[in-house]
């Protein structure tokens, strides 16, 4: 009989640990956890085994022959019938043991594979975890719910015997995690398999995380790899927004109290002063690649060529070859050293447009290879983009859509609805939203809170939500007007990212926020129409929120209405006492 030794357990996460595979669990044996060189006290209680039964067996032979009495025996005879029902003993529980284990193997043979491939810990194909504590507990039987369901439900909750193996290619590194959706065919069963391993590598269940009622196939290869669920969230309406003549009802996405429900009072002051006007002052997606010279004076050729008028319409004919779409509209060079940073803008119709402008800028850097062969192109982006980090290029040139939105608010509605009055809300921009601001040392963060609005309806529309760090950049301004009885206000956003296509916008539940605004995908008769719109709607909800925050700030009803909305009813009379 094969005898094997285990080897020790590795830490989790070490890369080197042995891979057991399902198909070894059969040839692991009881045996193997015992620490003594197994393979020399079998042959030694084999041999002594059949030595003592041969010694005996001779002696009873004499015995009957000579007729004398059998129980009578000798030193050499007892020792030998000692020794005999000792290794008789060893072998029975030894092979027993096997043959026991043999047999309960064929009849559980996948629960048996599970345990020796989790207790193994072999290679972890998905991402590493960190050796947590969740690690260092036992990992969890192959269905927790077993004892706590009936069969008819554990079938449902299970994998199948076929989706079980693909669980076990999956932990033992044989199936790579992100190929299961090519392999199955099936979206929504791969993320079923997906998550069944994960679960079983973390120890973590993800009870909270719906799998069910998710098109996985609109996703895939094109808003998120290896899902394993989708996270929900509130979607709140506020409005109406009365902006440029028409109605909005807005979308937000938010977990914070008191956020709808604010820019709902934003809104209706504007709607009962008249509403709110917009205006779009530039639309242009940057990209700014970074390449290099071999002296800072080929990097300044490059800029001098890049910047010329001259060159200009070449440029944007190789560049607007990226897509119908795209329209170079400038380009603007800064160097550092002998590193030139080219800074493209382009229109990019209804996409936000970061794919499309990365095309164009890749063609034209195909293209300075000839007028400049000892170009050395380090990255497509050098951050003088800037893509989804604060920076003063995208505060001053603008990135996406500039928008500027302002409604003059009259006195009435300042009182009844807003509950201050405007000096007040004039002085407290000032000295908050301005002055304060500048003491922060903000960057486009001249503002009370556009983050909070722009978040809330990128997240309901699909848009890119790490962009929110540029598309809010914001400064609100109020002065009083019309004999200094009425508040003029307005939100200026250089920097609104949005598109109406491409990304998450197709996505079922984005697209029908989308909708709800008149805004969904495309506009067919003029491209980049519904793009704009949707910037300007954004601008309209910061106007009202704006609006409404500062109101409550001046007004000190910020920390009531925060009890009222961010606390459940029986947490109330608590935070009040606190
Ligand atoms: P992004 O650059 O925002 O990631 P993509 O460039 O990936 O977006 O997606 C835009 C896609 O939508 C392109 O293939 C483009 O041809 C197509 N498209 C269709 N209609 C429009 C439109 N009106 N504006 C922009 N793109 C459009």
């Amino acid at each position: 009989m094969g005898v094997r030794h285990r080897l020790p357990p590795k830490a989790a996460g070490d890369g080197d640990a042995p891979r057991v595979h399902a198909s070894d669990a059969s040839a692991i044996q009881a045996s193997d956890a015992l620490p003594l060189p197994i393979r020399h006290t079998n042959i030694f209680f084999s041999v002594l085994f059949m030595a003592a039964l041969y010694f005996l067996m001779c002696r009873w032979r004499e015995k009957v022959r000579a007729s004398s009495p059998l129980h009578l025996l000798t030193l050499s005879e007892i020792l030998a019938f000692v020794c005999l029902v000792a290794s008789l003993i060893y072998l029975i529980s030894f092979f027993g043991i096997s043959y026991v284990q043999s047999s309960i193997l064929s009849h559980d043979d996948i629960e048996e594979k599970v345990n020796v491939v989790e207790s193994s810990q072999p290679p972890l194909p998905l991402h590493r975890f960190p050796p947590t504590a969740a690690m260092s507990i036992p990992p969890p039987s192959p269905c927790p719910l077993l004892a706590e369901i009936s069969d008819a439900k554990i079938l449902s909750v299970c994998p199948n015997d076929e989706d079980e193996n693909i669980v076990q290619s999956v932990l033992s590194g044989e199936i790579p995690s992100y190929i299961l959706e090519s392999k199955l065919g099936d979206c929504r069963r791969a993320a079923g398999v997906r998550r069944e391993a994960v679960r079983r590598m973390t120890g973590r269940a993800m009870e909270g995380l719906p799998l069910d009622g998710f098109d996985y196939q609109s996703i895939l290869g094109q808003c998120c790899e290896m899902p394993v669920g989708f996270v929900t969230l509130p979607v709140g309406i506020a409005g109406p927004l009365v902006l440029d003549g028409l109605s909005y009802y807005l979308p937000m996405a938010t977990t914070e109290g008191c956020l709808v429900a604010s820019t709902n009072r934003g809104c209706k002051a504007i709607a009962l002063s008249g509403g709110a006007q917009s205006v779009v002052l530039r639309d242009a997606m940057s990209r700014a690649p970074v390449v290099r010279f071999a002296t800072a004076q080929r990097a300044a050729h490059l800029k001098s060529f890049l910047e010329d008028s001259v060159n200009f319409d070449t440029l944007a004919t190789v560049f607007n070859r990226s897509s119908r779409f795209a329209r170079l509209q400038g380009i603007h060079c800064t160097l550092a050293g002998r590193n030139v940073y080219v800074r493209f803008s382009c229109s990019t119709g209804d996409a936000m447009g970061m794919n499309m402008v990365s095309k164009g800028v890749q063609n034209v850097l195909d293209y300075l290879h000839s007028d400049f062969p000892d170009i050395d192109i380090i990255s497509i982006s050098g951050n003088f983009c800037s893509d989804k980090k604060p920076a003063a290029v995208n505060w001053i040139e603008g990135r996406g859509k500039s928008v500027v939105c302002e409604a003059t608010i009259k006195e009435e509605v300042v009182l009844k609805i807003l509950k201050t009055t405007v000096p007040a809300l004039v002085e407290l921009n000032t000295i908050k939203n301005l002055a304060g601001s500048a003491v922060a040392g903000a960057l486009g963060g001249f503002n009370a809170h556009a983050s909070n609005i722009v978040t809330a309806i990128y997240i309901a529309t699909g848009q890119d939500p790490a962009q929110n760090v540029e598309s809010s950049h914001c400064i609100t301004m109020m002065e009083a007007v019309n004999g200094g009885k009425d508040l003029h206000i307005s939100v200026t956003m250089p920097s609104i990212e949005v598109g109406t296509v491409g990304g998450g916008t197709q996505l079922a539940a984005q697209a029908a926020c989308l909708d709800l605004l008149g805004v969904k995908g495309p506009n067919l008769e003029s491209p980049g129409a519904n793009s704009r719109r949707l910037a300007t709607i954004i601008a309209g909800a910061v106007l009202g929120g704006e609006l409404s925050l500062m109101s409550a700030l001046a007004s000190g009803q910020l920390v009531n209405s925060h009890m009222k909305y961010n606390r459940s009813s029986r947490d109330i009379p608590k935070a009040a006492a606190a």
